[in-house]
C-alpha cells in the first residue's frame, strides 16, 4: 500500500498549496484560509435601518465555498440575513425580473395610499353616467389621471377631440448633462424628454408616450442619472395606469357598431399592410361600413375598428365622394386602403 495515496496525506498536500482567492473576493487578506470567498454584498437596510432588526432586509453577493460538493463554481446569495438562497445566473435574473415588477405594484400601492390619505376617490368614473349623447361617446371611462377631466374631477370639457382621448400630466426629464449644447444666443439648450400616458377613449388600455424635444427631432442620449430619472418616471406611470385601468368598461364592439349603424367586413382582397377604412353614408340614420383586410389577429382587428369608428366623426379627416344617388359618403381612415378598393371596383 503506498502511503502516497492516504487520505491523510492527500489532504495535507492540499493545506499546503497557497489557497487562491478569486478576484472578486473581498476577504481580508491575512485570513489566508477563510471557508467562503465572498465579493461585496449589495444591501438594502430596510425601511427601518438601525432598529431591532439584525441585519439588513435584503442582500446579495457573489460567494464560493472553499470545499465541498458546492466549491466548483461560484453562486449569489440572497435573501434576508438568517435566510439565504443560493441561485444560479438564471434563477438570479428571474428574482430581479419578479422584484422589478414588485417595484412597479409597490408603486401602484403607494398610489392608491396618496388617494386614501388626500380623501379623493381616484378610481375611475362614468363620465357619461347619463347615457351616451353621440355615438362616439360609446367609449371607455375617463381614469383617474386624465388631465382633461374639469374642476369636479368627474367629466372632459365639452370639446370634441379632447371628448375621445386622455391624457395625464407630462412628466419632464431633462437632459442637460450629458451633452450640453448651447442654442444660437449661445444659451445652454436643455433637451427633454417628455413622458405621459395617453388613451384613445375606444382603446382598452393606455399608451406611454414618450416626446423628445431636441432640435434634430427624434434622438438624445440619456447619462445613467438622467435614464435612471426616466426609469423612475416610467415605473410610475405604468403603475398608475394599472391602477386605473377599466379594460372591460369598454362595451361589446358588437353593441358600438350595432349602435353606429355599422357593418363590419373583412375583405380578403385588402392587402394587410392597409388598416382599412370607413364608408358613411351622410343621411340621416345613414348606414356605415367599414372595411378591414382578413385575417388580422384579434386584439389588432378589434383596435382597428374602434379607431375607424370613432375617426367617422372626427371632422377633418372626412372627405366627402360623389355618387350617383346624390347622398354624400364620407371616407374616413387609411385612404390608400379606399384608393385600392376604389381601383379594383372600376377595373
Ligand atoms: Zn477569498
Ligand atoms: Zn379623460
Amino acid at each position: 500500500m503506498s502511503s502516497e495515496l492516504s487520505p491523510a496525506l492527500t489532504n495535507k498536500s492540499i493545506e499546503l498549496t497557497e489557497p487562491v482567492c478569486p478576484p472578486w473576493c473581498v476577504g481580508k487578506a491575512d485570513e489566508t484560509l477563510h471557508e467562503v470567498h465572498e465579493g461585496a454584498r449589495i444591501e438594502w437596510l430596510g425601511p427601518e435601518p438601525g432598529s431591532s432588526r439584525t441585519g439588513p432586509a435584503l442582500s446579495a453577493s457573489i460567494a464560493l465555498l472553499e470545499e465541498g460538493p458546492e466549491s466548483l463554481q461560484p453562486e449569489i446569495w440572497f435573501g434576508s440575513s438568517g435566510s439565504w438562497t443560493e441561485l444560479n445566473l438564471t434563477q438570479f435574473g428571474s428574482a430581479i425580473d419578479e422584484l422589478e415588477e414588485y417595484v412597479i405594484a409597490l408603486r401602484a400601492l403607494r398610489y392608491r395610499y396618496a388617494a386614501v390619505l388626500h380623501g379623493t376617490d381616484l378610481a375611475s368614473r362614468d363620465a357619461y353616467a347619463n347615457g351616451p349623447k353621440h355615438p362616439a361617446e360609446i367609449t371607455a371611462l375617463c381614469p383617474a389621471w386624465c388631465n382633461y377631466r374639469d374642476e369636479d374631477g368627474m367629466q372632459h370639457s365639452d370639446e370634441a377631440l379632447e371628448d375621445r382621448f386622455h391624457c395625464s400630466e407630462h412628466e419632464v426629464v431633462e437632459l442637460s448633462l450629458h451633452q450640453p449644447r448651447t442654442d444660437h444666443r449661445g444659451n445652454l439648450a436643455l433637451d427633454e424628454v417628455l413622458v405621459n400616458l395617453e388613451q384613445a377613449a375606444y382603446h382598452r388600455l393606455p399608451a406611454v408616450a414618450l416626446t423628445i424635444e431636441r432640435e434634430a427631432g427624434s434622438f438624445c442620449s440619456l447619462s445613467l442619472p438622467e435614464a435612471r430619472q426616466l426609469r423612475a418616471v416610467l415605473g410610475k406611470l405604468i403603475a398608475q395606469a394599472e391602477v386605473c385601468a377599466t379594460p372591460t368598461a369598454l362595451p361589446p364592439l358588437e353593441m358600438v357598431a350595432a349602435h353606429m349603424r355599422a357593418e363590419i367586413a373583412d375583405d380578403p382582397k385588402l392587402e394587410p399592410k392597409y388598416r382599412g377604412y370607413a364608408l358613411a353614408d351622410t343621411s340621416p340614420d345613414g348606414r356605415m361600413w367599414v372595411c378591414i383586410p382578413q385575417g388580422l389577429p384579434s386584439d389588432l382587428r378589434e383596435e382597428t375598428i374602434r379607431c375607424l369608428l370613432a375617426g367617422a366623426f372626427e371632422a377633418p379627416l372626412r372627405r366627402e365622394v360623389p355618387n350617383a344617388a346624390h347622398v354624400p359618403l364620407q371616407v374616413t381612415g387609411d385612404r390608400a386602403a379606399w384608393a385600392a378598393a376604389s381601383a379594383r371596383a372600376a377595373a
